[in-house]
């Protein structure tokens, strides 16, 4: 075995994915403490490194990354699925963003330590995947756990149906790399990776009739639209947000809330004769949709179970294929439902979203109630975790914890001036930034406010009422 050097540090962060790169960037920006950074990857950044080259962010850059490091332009696009909205980060852009955050910002502080390559084995111990090298590491406050929420990509891991090897099966990652045309493809799973399989197929002239599209759920979606860090979109985003109460508040059962929801242009979906069970926040714009509706062979038959030379085994029946037909799988679980633990315990912190769908601003903020308060008892009543949604009765769940710790947190005046300066906040970009934003729409953001925080008890009140119901 190889000897064990030694190193000290304040802070020991696993993981230098999204969540490890923007808890560490607080606590270097906002304290005097030492980091060090694991992690098995050769960069930060994490999931991204191997994520499919034509993914995208699938919220605005505006608010995603770190708190202290700008991504991208603020511009909107002008052509595309995505045009008139605020910019999506490439894959790409995301990795080399990761690069800069770490080498000119956490490296250049001098009080970081990164170690890429390398597996944590616990114990406040990793080794170097390159030389076998151990390291045990002195951890003066607490270790940091940044690889919880479980993220996988496609390309990391195989299909869990069994593939006969003479039928062409590729991850999504190798669509643009599939060497000939194939007479027609079969896009496997309904979450944002087969959404993006689809629109890639479609944007590059492939007839929507030569796409099968196996959804063994149909999904809930977020209208990208409400989702803008701009002032002229308020009504949707900030106004979203009331509607969604206003609905919660009015609807009598799960049912007639999601159908309020639709009405309000909250939520979108495919088909109005499939309703929805599953809801994981993909975001989707009303173009995009528009060119999914294309693909009218949607396969509504449960999940595959396997893909043999001439048929496709699922759980509710067969269909056929053939070895001239290009199979893409988009079945990975990027985003598991993790069991909900404590935050902050003793020695360890584990990182989770404390807000629906926001990892990187759950783990900016995390990082900044780490250091301004000071029991554990205190920290994780500001921080409870808001598991990833898998179904719409996690609509509610998720919309409950992360209304309660909003709550919470609006009780706090120093956390409130922190959420107001962070660019993760989604709610910091509200704010009119000049006298002509504020002449046009602070009265109106003002009003909406209001109307928010009326809103607020009720909708807490209603949304445990629903959720009994639905349980
Ligand atoms: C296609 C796609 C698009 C997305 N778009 C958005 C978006 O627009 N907005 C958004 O908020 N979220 C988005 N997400 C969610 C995204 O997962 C999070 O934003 C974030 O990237 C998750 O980062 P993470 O640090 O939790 O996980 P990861 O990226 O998985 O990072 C964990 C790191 O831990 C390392 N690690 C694990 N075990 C060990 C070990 N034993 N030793 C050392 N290192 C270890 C891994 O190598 C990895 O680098 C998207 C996800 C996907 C899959």
């Amino acid at each position: 075995m190889n000897p064990v050097s030694s190193i000290t540090t304040d802070y020991l962060v696993v993981g230098s994915g999204a969540m490890g790169m923007a808890f560490a960037d607080v606590l270097v920006n906002e304290t005097g403490a030492t980091v060090t950074l694991v992690d098995k990857h050769d960069r930060p950044g994490g999931h991204w490194n191997d994520a499919y080259p034509y993914v995208r962010l699938h919220q605005p850059s505006a608010f995603y990354g770190v708190n202290s490091r700008r991504l991208g332009n603020n511009a909107k696009d002008k052509r595309g699925g995505n045009k008139g909205l605020f910019e999506l980060a490439s894959g790409t852009e995301v990795c080399t963003y990761f690069d800069q955050v770490m080498q000119r910002g956490l490296l250049a502080s001098g009080r970081v330590q990164y170690f890429p390559m390398s597996e944590y084995l616990g114990e406040n111990c990793f080794r170097s995947l390159v030389t076998g090298a151990r390291t045990q590491v002195e951890v003066a406050h607490k270790t940091v756990n940044a690889t919880y929420m479980n993220v996988q990509v496609p390309s990391v891991r195989g299909p869990l149906y069994n593939v006969d090897p003479a039928v062409s099966c590729v991850p999504l990652n190798e669509l643009p790399r599939t060497p000939a045309p194939s007479d027609g493809y079969v896009v496997i799973g309904a979450g944002k990776t087969g959404i993006d399989a689809c629109l890639w197929l479609l944007r590059h002239g492939v007839a929507p009739g030569r796409i099968r599209w196996v959804m063994p759920r149909d999904s809930w979606y977020l209208n990208r639209k409400h989702i803008q860090p701009g002032i002229e979109f308020i009504e949707h985003t900030l106004g979203g947000q009331v509607a969604n109460m206003e609905a919660v508040v009015k609807a009598s059962s799960l049912t007639q809330l999601f159908d309020l929801l639709i009405e309000t242009g909250q939520l979108l979906r495919l088909s109005a004769d499939h309703r929805p069970t599953m809801y994981r926040c993909a975001t989707v714009t009303e173009p995009e949709l528009e060119e999914l509706r294309k693909i009218d062979q949607v396969i509504r038959m449960g999940r595959v179970k396997s893909v043999g030379a001439t048929q496709i085994e699922l759980e509710g029946g067969t269909i056929p294929t053939n070895h001239n037909t290009l199979h893409v799988d988009c079945s990975a679980d990027g985003l598991a439902n993790r069991p909900a633990v404590p935050v902050f315990n003793g020695n360890t912190i584990t990182l989770q979203s404390i807000r629906t769908c926001q990892q990187v601003f759950s783990a900016a903020m995390l990082a900044h109630i780490e250091h301004s308060y000071d029991s554990d008892e205190q920290k994780n009543a500001l921080a409870a975790p808001v598991p990833h949604p898998n179904t719409d009765v996690d609509w509610l769940r998720t919309t409950l914890i992360s209304t309660l710790n909003g709550l919470s947190w609006a009780q706090q005046p120093k956390l409130q001036t922190w959420l107001g300066q962070s660019r993760l906040n989604f709610g910091s970009h509200f704010a009119p930034k000049n006298a002509k934003e504020q002449k046009n729409s602070g009265a109106l953001v003002q009003q909406l406010a209001k109307r928010s925080g009326e809103l607020t008890l009720p909708g807490i009140t209603k949304l445990e009422g629903l959720l009994a119901l639905a349980e």
